[in-house]
């Protein structure tokens, strides 16, 4: 069976927008090899059935709903591997970010798969999904052929787009799961960023990134004033130098050890660009970097680069953005 599971984040009744993209590319890519995309809810009465069967829109034929803990991997884990013991699913796709390694990596475990992470493109061969997947800081496309009964896809954050391709609701099978003991463990007690609610890293459009060269925590108002300048959906993010100085939370860190993004605008300032940094925002659309040393290595990767000092250059960008908007 050619099928293809995906499983679906959701956060305050709505659904996950990278979560979308992976659901649109199982649809698109199980037709080539004659299967059909499934997905898998998990969490309790927010799951209503028009909103589990609107997950048809993206080409989702059936959707697997669970109760259970959601925004932890472990559940998930025991859930995907009995909906993939039951129907025979040949591949699963994650949309990618944090949850979706840790699944991804779980039901690889369990079910003796093989994985592949950072995909940016599926093709079908022969029958068969292949994962695209950048190595080398992107310079060379490693490809995974999969063998044995499952093979696990996650995307790289962002890389598969949402397409409205299906017509009608997806047919809702309930499921009851037998949990692990240690699945059950831990409880999730809240789920929200720690910078303030309205913060979300992930989902904003302009990133404001912060480096080890503002020199101070203070120093990062210089950040904050730019970032309300722009105004609208943007987010002050941090390398994790920051982090790790305590000048800004955990949750803002970009990285192979933070998170991954792909806004429309990311603007680092004091950020010399090493590899752990540049693994997780080289997906944005266009980078724009401001550093006093004409050498740093995020020049390197950059649409547009400025070499000068951040404390002269950001408050005359915040002022000119500011006259700009009127
Ligand atoms: C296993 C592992 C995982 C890691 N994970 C991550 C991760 O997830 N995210 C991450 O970011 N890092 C990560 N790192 C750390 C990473 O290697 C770098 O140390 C870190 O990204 C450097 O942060 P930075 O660019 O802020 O600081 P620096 O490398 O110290 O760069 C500061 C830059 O600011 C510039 N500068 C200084 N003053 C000014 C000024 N006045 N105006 C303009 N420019 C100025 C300097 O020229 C310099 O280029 C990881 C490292 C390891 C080993």
């Amino acid at each position: 069976m050619a099928d293809v599971l995906v499983y679906v984040l959701h956060n305050g009744g709505a659904f996950n927008k990278n979560s979308l993209g992976a659901v649109s590319e199982a649809a698109a890519r199980a037709a080539e090899i004659g299967g059909s995309a499934h997905a898998a809810v998990l969490g309790g009465e927010e799951l209503t059935d028009e909103l589990v069967g609107s997950l048809g829109a993206y080409g989702a034929t059936k959707v697997f709903r669970a109760k259970g803990t959601a925004g932890l991997a472990a559940p998930v884990v025991d859930f995907l591997d009995a909906v993939i013991e039951q129907h025979g699913h040949r591949y699963a796709i994650f949309g990618g970010g944090l949850l979706g390694f840790e699944i991804g990596g779980g039901l690889a475990a369990r079910r003796s798969a093989g994985l592949t992470s950072e995909v940016t493109e599926v093709k079908a061969e022969g029958g068969e999904l292949v994962a695209h997947r950048p190595i080398l800081g992107d310079s060379q496309i490693s490809v995974s052929h999969y063998r044995g009964d499952l093979g696990i896809i996650i995307g790289r954050i962002n890389a598969f787009e949402v397409r409205q391709s299906g017509s009608g609701a997806a047919e809702i099978v309930d499921v009851d799961v037998a949990y692990q003991d240690f699945s059950n463990a831990a409880e999730l007690i809240i789920r929200g960023e720690q910078r303030g609610e309205a913060v979300d890293i992930e989902g904003a459009n302009v990133l404001v990134a912060v480096g080890r060269g503002f020199g101070s925590a203070e120093n990062l108002s210089l950040a904050d004033a730019l970032a309300g300048a722009f105004g609208g959906n943007t987010a002050v993010a941090a390398t994790r130098a920051v982090v790790d100085a305590g000048w800004a939370a955990y949750a803002s860190q970009i990285g192979q050890t933070g998170k991954t993004v792909a806004p429309k605008l990311y603007l680092a300032a004091g950020i010399s660009g090493a590899i752990q940094h540049k693994v997780g925002m080289q997906s944005s659309e266009n980078i724009v970097a401001i550093n006093k040393d004409a050498n740093a290595p995020i020049f390197e990767f950059s649409d547009l680069g400025i070499v000068g000092d951040l404390n002269k250059i950001l408050p005359k960008l915040t002022d000119a953005i500011k006259a700009k908007k009127g």
